[in-house]
This record gives structure tokens, sequence and C-alpha cells, in this order.
């Protein structure tokens, strides 16, 4: 399960200080001692522990927490916001354009999990009676535009494709008249990724965003990937300005790192995250449910 070592390892601290009737100074450092090594276990951004153990440390060592008459409890709570904060205080819905044509562009490295998020993400929109359309803007990857359109029908959601020989700056915009012809609402336009960032991804993407002028820039990154999709994350935010985070793989044993940086990293949110591969396995990320997952 995502997020395990981290879990029992917060979890196990906390409790002891439960266990406590009084805190000293003492116990305080050294259960922010073990929150330490935990998160940075967890592969959790060096940075990004000392910030959070620091203002963890402060609150936990002011005169209401000592001299409370529960401060184990006072402690988990001080905690919990804090790892609240850290991934973002609130959820981030889609932000839906005025203008009638919401454009969703999804970017990532390959494998990120783009393809079946923008599969997920169609679904959840069709459920809510919008009307999406799926683009084919991936024409690099031999499979990638049957792989779209295999999605597509499994979920009866048209998808827009030029094939793979017309560039796809030229097809992003061809699938905006397209939907305006036939009454789609919502574009959701699947990229190509490659192993690792290079310029030319990054070219071709920014040109795909000036010529379409998206309403949302979603990075897909693999949660499985920890550290990685943190500085992935950055690169692609540093050339991009994309508006929000979609984590993969949370059904798998990820550590927690991605989740517990990228935000702090990035400064942007993480709006869905992907639990398995079929169509109905995504989530609003919610990082309160996630802070409270993780203290148990
Ligand atoms: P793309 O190259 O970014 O378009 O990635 P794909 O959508 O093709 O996904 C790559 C692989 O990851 C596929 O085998 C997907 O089934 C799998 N995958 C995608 N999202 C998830 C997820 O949330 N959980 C799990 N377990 N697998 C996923």
């Amino acid at each position: 399960m995502a997020f395990e070592g981290l879990a029992s390892k917060l979890q196990e601290t906390l409790k002891k200080l439960k266990g406590k009737g009084k805190l000293s100074e003492k116990d305080i450092k050294e259960a922010m001692r073990e929150v330490k090594l935990a998160l940075l276990e967890a592969d959790v951004n060096y940075k990004i522990v000392k910030d959070f153990v620091k203002k963890v440390s402060e609150k936990c060592l002011g005169n209401e927490v000592l001299e409370s008459l529960t401060p184990g409890q006072q402690v988990i709570k001080i905690v919990n916001e804090e790892l609240t904060d850290l991934m973002g205080k609130t959820e981030s819905e889609i932000k839906y354009s005025s203008s009638g044509l919401t454009i969703i562009m999804l970017v990532g490295l390959q494998g990120a999990g783009k393809t079946t998020m923008a599969g997920k993400l169609a679904l959840q929109m069709r459920k809510r009676n919008k009307k999406p359309l799926l683009v084919a803007c991936d024409i690099y990857r031999p499979a990638a535009i049957k792989q779209l359109q295999v999605v597509g029908k499994s979920i009866e959601v048209p998808v827009f494709t030029m094939g793979d020989k017309v560039s796809p700056v030229d097809i992003a915009k061809a699938s905006i008249e397209h939907a305006k012809g036939n009454g789609n609402n919502v574009l959701i336009v699947d990229t190509a990724g490659r192993l690792h960032i290079d310029e030319n991804l990054m070219g071709e993407l920014s040109n795909i965003k000036d010529s379409i002028n998206p309403d949302e820039i979603l990075l897909v990154v693999d949660s499985m990937t920890g550290q990685d999709a943190v500085n992935v994350a950055e690169s692609f935010n540093n050339q991009l300005d994309i508006s929000g985070v979609i984590l993969t793989k949370l059904d798998g044993d990820t550590r927690g790192g991605a989740a517990l940086s990228i935000k702090a990293i990035t400064g942007k949110p993480i709006k869905f995250v992907g639990i398995g591969e079929k169509m109905n396995e995504i989530e609003v990320f919610h990082p309160d449910r996630m802070a409270s997952r993780i203290l148990g």
C-alpha cells in the first residue's frame, strides 16, 4: 500500500507521545528527530523535510502543547495540519472555461499514465453530463493513437485524430473546430511524452500551448518515481507554467515523497490521483484526507 512505511513510522512515533502524560522539550525533540527520518525515508525532498520539522517543532514547543492535559493529541493535531498544508490545504478541481469550451492539455513523461488519465477524466466528465472529446496529439509512439481510440471506445467518448502525418500543433488547432462543430464542451488533449525531458519535447508542448491556449495544463506524474517525479514536475512547470499535477499509480507501494513534495516545490496543486488501471480508478486529491490516512 502507498505510504505504508511513512504511515507506520509516524504512527509509532506519535503513539509513544500519546502514551505519556506530560511532555518535556526532550520528548518533543526526540519525536521530531524520528518524524524527520520517517519523511526522509519516504523520499521527501530534504529542504521540505527541514522546513516541515522546524515548523512543527516550533508549534509543539509552544506552551499550549507543553501545558496541555493531552499533549500527545496536540502534537498529532499539529502534524496533521502541517501535512495537510504541505499537500495544498484544500482540494483543487478542474477550472472550467466560461467560454463554453474547456481545453485541458495533459503533459508528462512516457509511461506516466497520460493516456489512461485522459480516459479517466473523460469518463468522469461524461458522467457529469459534459461532452468531452479526446484529442490524439502523440504522433510519435506507434501505438499511441490506437491506444487512445481503444480507451475512448471503452468509455464511449469520441476521439479526434488526424493520424501521425500531421503536426501535433495542427491537430490540436483542428480539434477545437471539430469540438465546436460537434457540440463537445471539453477537449482533453493527450500529448507525446519521452523517456526523459528533452528540448524537442518541451518545444513542441510550448507550441501546442501557445496555439490552443489551454484552461488547464495538467502534468501527469508517476508517484512511484519519488524524487524524480519532483524534478520532472519542476522542469515542466518552469517550461510550461502548468496549472496542476495528477499523480498516478498511488495504488502501488509508493513511499509518498512525490505527493508530499510536489506542491511545495512547484507551488502547483495536485488535482487528481490515479489509483489503478481501470477507467473509474481516479479520485480528486484531498490533502486533509491524505494526511489523516498517513497518520491513521
Ligand atoms: P502514457 O505513456 O503516459 O500515456 O502512459 P499510459 O497511460 O500508457 O500508462 C502506462 C502504464 O501505466 C499502463 O500500463 C497503464 O495501465 C498504467 N497505469 C496508468 N495509471 C495507473 C494507475 O493509476 N495505477 C496503476 N497501477 N497503473 C496505472
